[in-house]
């Protein structure tokens, strides 16, 4: 496997919420710029989407709160205007940390209902053993919608669209219709981790192979497409990690249906061919995930 550039292995590093104690004073945050009127900033949590231009700026997704002002000086080694608009894909601390800042600097947070209603209340992510606080007023999304927004800015049309059940209950993926350019949030870890499958906060791996369908529907060969953790990536690995999502379902649903236990299927090893083995989610982890989200009752759908 390819050597991650530094920056990339450390954005995984703190993929998880779990992580927000860990000290993030020497992270710095880096630029790409990928297309025509948007970068991605990479810092410590999720990858940040920046549309810029005439209209100002809008971030998908701000990381933690400590790294509010590097992720605000970095927008503005782009654009010096303020950021008008935040789009969370989820409620992730790694993805929402840095609302609060933001909100107060006069942006306008949006987001799936769900995403506001799990920050407005104590959340357990039981994967992870994280308990994760309610939500300060402040850093709760405005604007929630259903199925999804759509911003006219900076001569683009950026489509805001949840789907569902994915790595959580509350995932958007947004698309630059005219800058080919997609943000998967963390329904696509690219390179170097399994991708965490939030059962406790409703994910499920049919959702999370969904999402990577309706990601693939609006992708060219020529798209950029921006994972939540990971470098920024081709339609080609989207489809190559879609493949192995539903490669390691099969096999999982296999041996569900030998008879087999969760350690017996895990013992067959299914996603050793993957590598990866050093991310922050392990192969059997992954296979724990999916088996649990193919034998668990069904949740309820929430309101
Ligand atoms: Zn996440």
């Amino acid at each position: 496997m390819r050597r991650l550039p530094a920056f990339a292995a450390l954005a995984l590093a703190a993929a998880a919420p779990a992580m927000a104690q860990r000290d993030l004073s020497a992270v710095e945050v880096k630029v790409e710029k990928i297309a025509p009127g948007v970068a991605v900033l990479f810092g410590a949590g999720g990858n940040i989407g920046l549309s810029y231009g005439a209209d100002g700026n809008i971030i998908v997704d701000d990381q933690y709160a400590p790294m509010s002002d590097r992720i605000l000086a970095a927008v503005a080694t782009v654009d010096p205007d303020p950021v008008r608009f935040v789009v969370n894909t989820h409620w992730h601390g790694d993805h929402t940390g840095g609302n609060e800042a933001m909100g107060k600097r006069g942006a306008v947070i949006l987001a799936h209902r769900n995403v506001r209603t799990r920050m407005s209340s104590e959340q357990f992510i039981a994967a992870l053993g994280d308990k994760v606080p309610t939500s300060p007023a402040g850093a709760l999304p405005v604007v929630t919608f259903e199925d999804g927004v759509t911003l006219h800015l900076n001569g683009d049309t950026l489509h805001v669209v949840h789907v569902a059940n994915a790595h959580t209950d509350g995932d958007s993926l947004v698309h630059w219709q005219k800058a080919n350019v997609l943000h998967m949030g963390d329904t696509f870890f690219h390179r170097a981790s399994f991708p965490f499958l939030d059962l406790s906060s409703g994910g499920s791996i049919d959702g999370l192979i969904a999402a990577a369908d309706k990601g693939l529907a609006w992708s060219n060969e020529a798209t950029r497409i921006i994972p939540g953790h990971g470098p920024v990536a081709s339609k080609a690995e989207l489809a190559a990690y879609r493949a192995m999502l539903v490669d390691l379902r099969a096999k999982v649903a296999a041996g569900i249906a030998a008879r087999q236990s969760l350690a017996q299927i895990q013992a067959a090893k299914p996603a050793a061919a993957y590598g990866m083995s050093e991310g922050f989610i392990k192969p059997d982890q992954f296979v724990a995930f999916v088996h649990e989200s193919l034998t668990r009752p069904k949740p309820a759908h929430r309101h």
